[in-house]
């Protein structure tokens, strides 16, 4: 609030506390999956924690798809040769985490992207620690914007960035057209559908960037994407998302 700007510093801890107090008295502790109350602050109740679903060790060393292949390399990236250099997600997109990502992105709640970022920069910590410092959230497109009120990954990617000291500038990426959603659709109409759907800045060039969305099936987008940066000069790109959709196994 605009008054606490005129407080000592003394009184503006305490004010600062208050409102945290307050914030704790309207949004008590929640499991963010099922949305029960918890007694302390946790990503998950104990019922969701164990039902939790990680990305196995074993996958492709490019796109984290599960499975072990030779030269750990899956037959999407090794026909076709992503436009970035690795993708991970620490999660598999299953239950809770699936039912978590529902709620942030379609039911109304972008207050998520706090936890959420918290939890990815802290699960993907390892892959963090070599990946690139600048952060560009895959860009919803207006429509969306209008009808959702925000843009969740813009908010995902400004809370990871919060949370591992990096940058999420906006503007580095935009759509260039509009898509239709990629659920249902097959793997060749999903690449079609993003075909060129993204443009990105000039600023980009010489930059090493990591692409930061909520969850990754085919690949199809973030490769769309990766390529209108790379277009634009971008040295490298990496993605991170929270999750994965493992679209190889059945
Ligand atoms: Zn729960
Ligand atoms: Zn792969």
């Amino acid at each position: 609030m605009a008054r606490e700007v005129h407080l000592p510093r003394a009184m503006r801890l305490h004010v600062s506390s208050l409102s945290q107090g307050l914030l704790e008295l309207l949004y008590p502790p929640a499991c963010l999956a099922c949305a029960r109350v918890l007694p302390a602050r946790a990503f998950f109740c104990e019922a969701c924690d164990t039902a939790v679903e990680r990305v196995p060790p074993n996958c492709c060393r490019t796109c984290a798809e599960p499975g072990t292949f030779p030269s750990s390399k899956c037959p999407r990236c090794h026909l076709h040769r992503p436009p970035f250099a690795r993708a991970w997600a620490p999660f598999a997109h299953e239950g809770p985490v699936a039912r978590v990502i529902h709620r942030f992105k379609y039911e109304d709640h972008p207050e998520l992207a706090q936890p959420l970022g918290e939890q990815l920069a802290h699960e993907a910590r390892s892959f963090l620690h070599r990946a690139p410092e600048l952060l560009v959230a895959l860009p919803l497109h207006a429509r969306r914007f209008r009808e959702r009120r925000y843009d969740q990954t813009q908010l995902l990617a400004g809370a990871l960035a919060k949370a591992t000291g990096r940058r999420a500038p906006m503007g580095l990426l935009s759509r260039a057209r509009e898509t239709q959603r990629q659920v249902g659709l097959s793997e060749a109409e999903r690449a079609l559908n993003v075909a060129e759907a993204f443009t990105a800045s000039p600023a980009v060039a010489g930059q090493s960037l990591l692409l930061i969305d909520d969850v990754l099936t085919t690949g199809a987008t973030a490769r769309a994407a990766a390529t209108a940066l790379r277009d634009a000069g971008a040295r490298q790109v990496e993605v991170l998302t929270v999750a994965r959709a493992f679209s190889l196994t059945t």
